[in-house]
């Protein structure tokens, strides 16, 4: 006999309010499916139009194979810190100096121009505090937005996400914006050529590949969720490039955007709709939505507050507190309460504590920690069903997959969890290890360029012999 409202146990009513975080392997196995049919849309030349998931190529077709020798300038944007950074390579030797610049306010939301000029700005800054001179260097550009590339210097912005609004760059070639730029400064002591644009998975996987050669995809669990992953071109309809060997390019998937069509709705729960409802884009970046550090603090604080508004959370608390505003509980919380790992809940006081709740129980702390597990757990087991899809598609019997991104690394759970489901869901026999990549903006973005040379070099040497 079902177990009416009255007689349910507190924590039988808590599970009315949060099963939808708890999905099936099954669920997931859907979630599998409808991925890997979204992103063979993708990759189709006359479903491309109108696909969610965009499968951008990246004309990067070659991994490092630890050859690679040079010195190299690169830049990181893509967040709020914006980074210069000269990278020298010999082989497998790689020694980096960086600085960061910010981007005031009034620059990510004035006009492309002003953005460039003060990019433009502080490269000459670096090449004059590093004494660089004389030569001309290459540089690779961790550009971390959508772009549609034209060629492996070539991209153009498809949309500005993360804070920035830059008038006159959508649809125009960031590396022609860029060089123009670079111009007006009339820097003398050195040229700068943009060889390479890439995006932030792009970059983790260049840069994690340079030591391990089993590395093809690259994930992103930071602000956003993104990967990239090696191709054949015999699956790409959308590519316009030549066959060449090796006959395989990288895909940027953005799959963030997976579900903008409706067909993730089947796991969505009332506070997933919630947080989309409120955002600055509803509709869209709906899977990114329930896994990336951008939203899983506010998904966690939109099923507190629920809780509490049931009487099941909070009884005695202040109902005035920041918690029960939007935006007010972050995801690196998520990570401290679910470090404690005893009945003192020291984390877990000290966050309530911050936002402002009051006259919390022992009882309490338990069931925040709970929510974020859940909550957290979800988003490894979705982001994991992605990779799964991934490993299957490439059907490798053995695969490295670098890692970026403050959630992946501070989160104290989110790489067993992943190991875990990842292992349940993809097919037997094939091997896997995800590995967290270092600097993947800066050193990856300098192997692209590297890459870029040697192939380019390979390619003169070829004509004048
Ligand atoms: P970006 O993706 O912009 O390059 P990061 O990789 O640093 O930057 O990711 C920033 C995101 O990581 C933010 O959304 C933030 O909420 C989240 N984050 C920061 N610290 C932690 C932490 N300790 N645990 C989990 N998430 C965190
Ligand atoms: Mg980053």
């Amino acid at each position: 006999m079902p177990t009416t409202p009255e007689k349910m146990t507190k924590y039988e009513k808590i599970e009315q309010f949060v099963k939808g975080f708890k999905l099936s392997s099954l669920t997931y196995k859907r979630v599998m499916h409808l991925l890997n049919d979204e992103m063979n849309n993708g990759l189709h030349e006359s479903m491309n139009y109108h696909a969610d998931i965009k499968m951008f190529p990246t004309f990067v077709r070659a991994l490092p194979d630890g050859t690679e020798k040079g010195k190299f300038l690169a830049l990181d944007l893509g967040g709020t810190n914006f980074r210069v950074l000269i990278v020298r390579i010999d082989q497998r030797d790689v020694d980096i100096q960086s600085q960061t610049y910010l981007i005031p306010q009034r620059i990510m939301l004035g006009t492309g121009i002003q953005l460039f000029d003060h990019i433009a700005d502080c490269i000459c800054r670096f090449i004059r505090d590093h004494d660089l001179k004389d030569e001309t260097i290459p540089l690779g550009f961790t550009f971390s937005f959508p772009c549609r590339q034209e060629g492996l210097a070539k991209a153009r912005l498809s949309k500005w996400t993360k804070g920035f609004r830059c008038e006159g760059v959508v649809n125009e070639d960031i590396c022609f914006l860029l060089h123009e730029a670079m111009k007006r400064k009339n820097t003398t002591t050195v040229d700068v050529e943009v060889v390479a644009v890439v995006n932030d998975a792009v970059g983790t996987l260049m840069s994690a590949a340079h030591t391990d050669r089993n590395c093809e995809i690259g994930l992103i669990l930071g602000t956003g969720c993104n990967a990239c992953y090696m191709e054949s071109l015999k699956n790409v309809g959308l590519w316009e490039g030549d066959y060449e060997e090796p006959a395989q390019v990288l895909i940027n998937t953005e799959w963030g955007a997976f579900g903008d069509n409706g067909c993730l709705d089947f796991i969505r729960t009332e506070y997933d709709r919630e947080l989309d409802t409120y955002s600055i884009n509803p509709g869209k970046q709906l899977y990114e939505k329930m896994i990336s550090g951008m939203y899983m603090g506010e998904i966690v604080r939109l099923t507190l507050e629920r809780l509490s508004m049931e009487g099941l959370l909070f009884e005695s608390a202040d109902r005035d507190c920041e918690l029960f505003h939007r935006g007010r509980f972050f995801t690196k919380f998520v990570s401290e309460i679910e470090s404690d790992h005893d009945e003192f809940f020291r984390n877990t006081k000290q966050v309530l504590d911050e936002i402002g709740v009051t006259n919390y129980t022992t009882e309490d702390c338990n069931i925040v920690k709970y929510i974020c597990t859940l909550v957290s757990a979800r988003a490894a087991f979705l982001a994991s069903a992605g990779l799964a899809t991934l490993i299957n598609r490439m059907n490798k019997p053995e695969m490295t997959i670098a890692v970026d991104g403050s959630l992946y690394r501070f989160h104290p759970r989110f790489h067993n969890l992943m190991v875990l489901k990842i292992q349940e869901l993809i097919k037997k026999g094939l091997k896997f290890k995800l590995a967290l990549s270092h600097d993947g903006s800066g050193k990856g973005a300098a192997l692209v360029a590297a890459v870029a040379m040697r192939l380019r070099d390979n390619k003169q040497g070829e004509c004048s012999t």
